[in-house]
């Protein structure tokens, strides 16, 4: 090899280092940095140009005495975002110049060269953290966006969860396994995306909602312990933690059973939070779901703070209040929550509170204000007897400046608007919310009975496993029936879900026919699974974990958008680039589909 002197100002070559990088031992030292011009500004005869890349920025300061004149004028004339290459010398700030919140803050270039690698043109927002641009003009430049250091931040964070989560997982036997994307339907209880095929007219495939049933096969197959950082897709109505695509660290195992699943996930994600800087306690709490129905409403409980919810019930079952005593005679519940600190809310504002108990189902709200200077204001404290008051109180243990709101429904209305109004208010009276709460949720029922469609549905999926015991439930007592399943929950939001399989066919056929399918459709729809299941199926079982949920929340972002490179709209859009765009006649017409 011939000893070649690098040309570091050539536009195709790379700096020497990075622009987060520089501190004071490295004074006196000639360096070559690459980046975008983000401030500048002449002071005093000296032009200041904070230069920044994904790793930080650097304060560059050109002096007409230590560059050509040419390069000086290039050094006036930058606009904001241009591509520049600069090289000089690190020096230590004066004393008063340091910025204790920067990390290069004690030092700066000393330029003696520059080129302009690529002039921009004028950013439409600009690129700062905590910007207010609104969300549709930061996805349409996201690629502007996301030169923002905090979105920066988010991706080498979920960078930095993945690779913990692959090497966490490797350690531990797994095979990372690709599976298709053009495959067929796999029920996950949202709408399939389908793709129509060419060579097979009439004919679709089905994006998968998840792996579920590959990862099975996989198991059949013999790979024994399986995982994929899988994309999945699945069309409902979007809200505001979900997108029509989103990625989950898919895992299956074989000869496990619930406890084995759920240790490997908490040994996993004690090395995902240790790679991510955050801390928890593991092993994981546990809480089973009729428990935290009862206390919380839902099945994703955030346990961060108190404010459960109370059932009152039998207090009320005999009360003056007829919308209380009805449901409690009808099989319905009544419960409460008490919201500590609204108890001084005006009626109007109390009032409003209904909107979100109807948004949830409900009726009406019932509630009792107790004031801090001891008043009692409530529509229906004059049906209680003393005793079902004194009863009442002391169940949500009222003091003054206490708000209790009321639900009396069904069990699943009652739960879902109390749930909705715990959390509400938490944030209304600024509740402390700090840390990480991670559960497990566990022993889901197997089977709803869902009202629209009146037939029964499988609580988690159909291809969950019951205890032996409970098999014969599955069409003698559906409702009772339970299953081998776990849902691991952080801060309030289902990060992930898994159960065991069944893997015995005939099983899984009582299984599928319970939720209504005929024998046809199981044929069809899941005749190879069956058959697999016949073919030598271990036993099996498995876990998904969201990625942009667990990402966001380690983040403390609001929306898995922010740590998604490029997301969707609400409305499943792309404004970037533009997706999902018209075809041309000819396009339809090779797949044999003409538009109504
Ligand atoms: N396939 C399930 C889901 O995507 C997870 C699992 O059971 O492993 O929610």
């Amino acid at each position: 090899m011939t000893g070649q002197t690098i040309d570091y100002m050539n536009e195709y070559c790379a700096h020497t280092h990075t622009c987060g990088q520089l501190r004071l031992p490295d004074a006196g030292t000639e360096v070559v940095l690459t980046g975008w011009v983000w401030h500048n500004r002449d002071h005093g005869g000296l032009i200041f140009v904070d230069l920044r890349d994904r790793a930080g920025y650097t304060q560059c300061v050109f002096d007409p005495d230590c560059v050509s004149m040419d390069d000086f004028a290039k050094a006036e004339h930058l606009g904001r975002e241009w591509v520049v290459k600069v090289r000089g010398t690190v020096r230590a700030r004066m004393e008063e110049a340091v910025n204790p919140n920067m990390a290069t803050g004690e030092v700066e270039v000393l330029a003696s060269a520059i080129a302009v690698l690529n002039p921009s043109a004028t950013p439409p927002f600009s690129i700062e953290d905590g910007i207010e641009t609104d969300e549709a003009t930061r996805m349409k430049w996201r690629y502007l966006d996301i030169r923002r250091p905090e979105m920066m931040e988010s991706l080498r964070l979920r960078h930095t969860v993945a690779q913990a989560m692959r090497s966490a997982l490797n350690a531990r036997g797994f095979l990372e396994v690709e599976t298709p994307i053009l495959t067929k339907s796999t029920p996950e209880g949202a709408r399939d995306y389908i793709v129509p095929s060419r060579p097979n007219p009439g004919k679709f495939y089905a994006l998968p909602q998840s792996p579920q049933l590959l990862k099975q096969m996989l198991m059949v197959a013999g790979v024994e312990r399986y995982y994929q950082i899988a994309r999945c897709f699945r069309d409902e109505d979007l809200r505001a933690d979900r997108q029509p695509e989103f990625t989950q660290v898919d895992i299956e195992m074989s000869f496990v059973g619930q406890d084995e699943v759920m240790a490997l996930m908490e040994d996993a994600m004690a090395e995902v939070f240790a790679a991510a800087g955050a801390s928890h306690t593991f092993p994981l709490p546990r809480m089973e779901y009729a428990e935290s129905m009862e206390r919380f409403g839902n099945d994703h409980p955030d346990t961060r703070f108190g404010m459960e919810l109370v059932t009152l019930t039998d207090i009320v079952r005999d009360c003056g209040f007829k919308v209380f005593s009805a449901v409690a005679q009808s099989g319905g519940a009544v419960k409460a929550v008490n919201a500590r600190g609204a108890g001084d809310w005006s009626r109007g504002d109390i009032e409003k509170l209904a909107d979100i108990a109807a948004e949830n189902g409900a009726k009406g709200m019932a509630w009792i204000a107790f004031t801090s200077d001891g008043q009692e204001k409530s529509p229906i404290v004059k049906f209680f007897s003393d005793e079902e008051y004194r009863a009442l109180k002391e169940a949500v243990d009222a003091q003054p400046g206490d708000l209790v709101l009321f639900a009396a429904d069904t069990p699943e209305v009652a739960n879902a608007v109390l749930s909705a109004l715990r959390l509400h208010m938490a944030d209304a009276l600024g509740v402390e919310r700090a840390g990480h709460a991670l559960l497990w949720v566990v022993n889901f029922p197997m089977f709803k009975y869902d009202e629209a469609e009146k037939r029964y549905a499988a609580e988690h999926h159909p291809f969950t496993r019951m205890p032996d015991g409970d098999i014969d439930k599955i069409e003698e007592a559906p409702l009772e029936c339970g299953s081998y399943s776990y849902d691991l929950v952080m801060d309030g939001y289902e990060i992930g879900g898994g159960t065991i399989r069944i893997h015995e066919a005939e099983l899984q056929r009582r299984v599928l026919k319970r939720i209504g399918l005929g024998d046809d459709e199981v044929n069809e729809k899941f005749g190879y699974l069956i058959e697999a299941l016949s073919l030598g199926a271990p036993p099996h079982g498995g876990i998904a974990l969201g990625l942009d949920r667990l990402v966001m929340l380690l983040a403390q972002k609001d929306s898995i958008r922010d740590v998604i490179a490029f997301p969707k709209t609400s409305s499943g859009s792309c404004p970037m680039t533009g997706a999902p765009d018209t075809v041309s006649a000819r396009q339809l017409k090779e797949v044999n589909l003409g538009l109504r």
